[in-house]
């Protein structure tokens, strides 16, 4: 590659040169959504700008080198009062919101990451980060059920967000002050009323705090260790912060992720939007009126992922009329190069304004060959947009091998062994077919890629 990727890390808040640790897994976590309500548009901005970095990444290593993982936040408060509140089950609501997310999402043509945890998949592996945390004396339980992780013991706290630690004891909520230490320690377990959902644990049934989750998740998927950590800008204080104290100190690392990126808030014709102030708008209040998927991508990749963005209806109904325009001229092909300016304009810390107005240079000079496969790289073009799912590289290879398995037992005559092979894949959501000599497969929408990983 001549001209390396530019990103600004937060961490140190500084435009960085990217290099991954390893170049055939680069690696890229995302903190994903709390699933109790449909998504808001500033829900979407991470989605999408992300979605941007996962297409770069992939472009310049390689689709099969870069592994993104995406969690799903399905333990939380507020995921527990809707549902006393609609007096159904927990798991009925988080299961109905993250199939709208996933349509929401799909609609507006993201990619889907290559991994998508569930927090409530993960208590185990809680459970043990927080039983080390506390071995190695950087957490302590309480006498009331509760573990909380001890700030003071972690020299680099307040890093991230540039902070010391009176700074940051403003900025904390008041909770369990009695039982703390300290007002900043931060809880890694609570206990659960026999209501509430519960696990049992070495300190009683109980269940994780919120940052252990993705402390725990990327752990797993993606090692003590990796390159990319993103999410909004209002994760950095605390939720980042802790994710670093957590997985620095059970890990016994001194990095946790290389580089931190985050996106800016969204308001909504310069107001913060808020269900009080009635200007709340969801992916899917756009899509009932008929906006396009990659008209809302246009809009919201037309500002910096950095900068605050005023989203205003007067432009989202501009880009749809830009589009509809460059549409008309799309050459088909099946290729992705992207035009070079755009690719210096992406590789200069994600610069998609500067890649939008190459666009429309693109477009008044005629050269429509470049302009398709800019669109078509961006999502910009309206037959592009289809559901993918992406498999990574170990779990594709782990698959290959079952099938060949299968394929042999078959030829054993071992028929109960391959009908168990093909179930097991099945429930995991990949689809195995069989035509004269030749086997394939292929994932169907539900991939769970922890039940793959268990096979
Ligand atoms: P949540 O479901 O609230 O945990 O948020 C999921 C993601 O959306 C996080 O990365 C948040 O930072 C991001 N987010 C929430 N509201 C906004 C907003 N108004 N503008 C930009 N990003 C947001
Ligand atoms: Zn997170």
């Amino acid at each position: 590659m001549k001209t390396p990727l530019f990103l600004y890390n937060s961490y140190s808040r500084t435009k960085e040169a990217f290099k991954p640790l390893d170049k055939k897994n680069v690696r890229m976590y995302v903190c994903g959504p709390t699933v109790y309500d449909r998504a808001h548009i500033g829900n979407a901005r991470p989605v999408l700008v992300f979605d941007i970095l996962f297409r770069l990444l992939r472009y310049l290593y390689k689709e099969h080198n870069v592994t993104y993982v995406r969690n799903i936040t399905d333990i939380d408060d507020k995921i527990n009062a809707k549902a006393i509140k609609r007096g159904v089950n927990i798991e009925k609501v988080t299961e109905a919101t993250i199939e709208l997310f996933h349509k929401d999402m799909d609609f507006l043509g993201a990619l889907r990451p290559n991994h998508e945890p569930r927090a409530t998949e993960y208590v185990s592996e809680m459970i043990d980060m927080i039983s080390k945390l506390i071995s190695l004396s950087f957490a302590y339980p309480t006498e009331d059920g509760h573990v909380f992780f001890e700030v003071a013991t972690f020299s680099d706290y307040g890093r991230l967000s540039n902070k010391n630690l009176s700074e940051l004891k403003e900025g904390v909520r008041i909770e369990n002050e009695n039982a703390k230490k300290n007002p900043l320690d931060f809880v890694l377990w609570k206990p659960s009323n026999l209501e509430e959902p519960g696990w049992e644990s070495p300190w009683g049934r109980g269940r994780p705090g919120w940052h252990i989750e993705c402390s725990a998740m990327a752990k797993d998927i993606l090692g003590d260790q990796f390159d990319i950590h993103g999410g909004g800008i209002d994760l950095i204080f605390p939720h980042h912060e802790n994710e670093i104290a957590q997985s620095t100190c059970s890990n016994n690392m001194k990095k946790f992720a290389n580089f931190w990126l985050h996106n800016g808030f969204l308001k909504i014709e310069g107001e913060k939007m808020s269900k009080s102030l009635n200007n709340f708008l969801t992916v899917y209040d756009l899509i009932k009126r008929d906006f396009s998927g990659p008209a809302i991508r246009f809009n919201m990749l037309a500002t910096h992922y950095r900068q605050p963005l005023d989203w205003k209806f007067e432009r989202l109904v501009e880009a749809e009329k830009t589009l509809i325009k460059w549409n008309n001229k799309f050459e088909p092909k099946n290729q992705t190069v992207l035009p070079m300016q755009i690719l210096n304009a992406l590789l200069d810390d994600l610069n998609t304004p500067q890649s939008i107005y190459e666009m429309h240079q693109l477009f008044n000079n005629e050269k429509f060959d470049d302009l398709s496969n800019a669109c078509r790289f961006f999502g910009f073009s309206s037959k592009d947009i289809k559901d993918g799912i992406s498999i990574p590289p170990d779990i594709s290879e782990k698959i290959d091998k079952l099938v060949e398995k299968r394929n042999n037992a078959r030829l054993a005559k071992n028929f109960s062994l391959a009908d168990e092979i093909r179930e097991d894949l099945l429930r995991a959501g990949i689809i195995i077919k069989d035509s004269g000599q030749e086997t394939t497969w292929e994932s169907g929408q539900k991939l769970e890629i922890k039940k793959l990983k268990k096979l």
